[in-house]
This record gives structure tokens, sequence and C-alpha cells, in this order.
């Protein structure tokens, strides 16, 4: 019975590429055309955010400090490639790969700065394009989105391809820049189902960008978000989006698990 169910799956999989390809000169066209499918393009109002710093609270957990990035590995053992820089910034270079937190976390209150580069290279999702993701599935987009339009629910401070913030409280360029988020994970039944999806608040600047919304599940450049049982911790991470549109930097990054 398993092999005539893979065999029917594996069929209709191949048509389904098959077509694809028919319909576009290679895979990777086909690909970005069904990604598209997920964009939406509307215009979000500019807001202009006041100056926002934010020192950590005594009970927070320092994720980094300008100093050193030991909270942090790469991926399947790859060393962390991310520079720190004579200002204590913490740059991505292209390539360097994911920076992940070797604590795991669940619901939190999480302070992240960030700033996109002075000197612009590229454009839409190329742009100074990172991401934080929560437990390391939900991500909040890190994109340079002063003056440069892309899919709404792409742009800076978007569950990506989930939810358009509210309004853009981007900064210019080489301005360092704010997310103060609310996260609550979501919450699975023993037989696997979802109990509760996650939820998030997220402000942009001082600004309210994200006001509770609530996940639809993993968040995906090409696939659509559908909830898989996992752990009520898991690590987060800082993006390395890997092209010439970067380096983006990171500084301050606090955490209160709640
Ligand atoms: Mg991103």
């Amino acid at each position: 019975m398993k092999k005539i169910v893979f065999t029917i799956f594996a069929f209709i999989s191949f048509s389904f590429i098959a077509n694809a390809q028919a319909k576009y000169k290679n895979f990777q066209d086909s690909i970005a055309a069904e990604a598209a499918k997920l964009e939406v393009w509307t215009t979000v109002p500019e807001v202009t955010a006041g100056r926002y710093i934010n020192e950590a609270p005594s009970d927070a957990i320092i994720l980094y400090n300008g100093k050193d990035f030991s909270s942090f590995h790469g991926r399947n053992g790859k060393k962390i490639g991310w520079t720190i820089d004579p200002d204590g910034a913490l740059t991505d270079v292209k390539g360097a790969g994911d920076l992940i937190t070797n604590e795991s976390f669940g619901d939190c209150q999480l302070h992240v700065e960030f700033r996109t580069p002075a000197i612009v290279k590229g454009s839409g999702q190329s742009r100074g394009n990172s991401g934080i993701y929560l437990m390391g599935l939900y991500e909040i987009q890190v994109l340079d989105s002063y003056k440069n339009p892309t899919y709404s629910n792409g742009q800076a401070a978007a569950v990506y391809k989930q939810h358009i913030p509210l309004v853009n409280a981007s900064r210019q360029p080489g301005m360092w820049q704010a997310y103060d988020i609310i996260f609550k994970a979501p919450v699975f039944k023993t037989n696997g189902e979802l109990d509760k999806p996650a939820t998030v608040t997220v402000l942009h600047n001082g600004v309210l960008v994200q006001n509770n919304v609530s996940i639809l599940g993993p968040t995906d450049w090409v696939t659509k978000p559908v909830y898989k049982k996992h752990d009520a911790k898991l690590p987060m991470f800082f993006q390395d989006h890997g092209d010439d549109g970067n380096p983006i930097s990171y500084q301050n990054i606090w955490i209160r698990p709640l």
C-alpha cells in the first residue's frame, strides 16, 4: 500500500515539475514564479520614527553586547563568518552563514538593533536583507525598506509573506534601527495538532507595526505556511541572506524569556 501511495505521490510531483518546466525557461524561474504568487503589493504609509535607544533591563539575557558572539554558533558546525567591527557592530559578510543562538527560546520579549548598509546596492529583496527567525521558523523580515519598493508582505517588519506591517517606520540606510518583539510560541496538542498559533507584536523604531498578529505557520519564500508540531523552545537565528546588497549589521541584542 505504502509503495502505491509513494508511486502516486512521485508521479504527481514529477508531473508538477515537468509542467512547471514546460512553462518556464528553467527550474529556478518556475520556483520564482510560484514564490511570486504569495507576494502582496500595496502601499504601506510611511512614518518618521523618533529617536529610540533601548538599554537592556537587569533581567535580560544579553545575546550580543558588541564584544563577542559567544551566544551563537554557525549551522552544521560551520565557523561563524560574521565580523565584529571597531564600533562593535556585528556584521554579516556574504556567505557568512546564519547566526544561531546556543540557547533555545519560546515566549519572549526580544530587542534587536540593526543597520542596513549606507552604500545602497541592489533593490527590492536584495537590499540589506536579513531576518530574525523566531524559533528558527518564524521570520520577522529585516530589510532596507527606505524608499525601496518590494512586495509589502516581504518588506521590513513584515511577518514574512503573512502580515504586512501597519506602517513603514524604516530609517535611512546606514542608520541604526530597532525592533522590539513580543512573541508567544505556538502550542500543540499531544497528538500533534495545533492548539494555539504563535502570535507576535512588533515595534519598529518604537512604532507599532504588528499588533498581536497570529502567525499562520513557518514562514517561507515559496511554500504556504503549515504548522508542524515542534518543541516549546527552539534556537532563533539571524539570517545571512547571502547576496551583494549586504552587509547588514546588528548590535545590542537582548532577550527576556516570558
Ligand atoms: Mg529575510
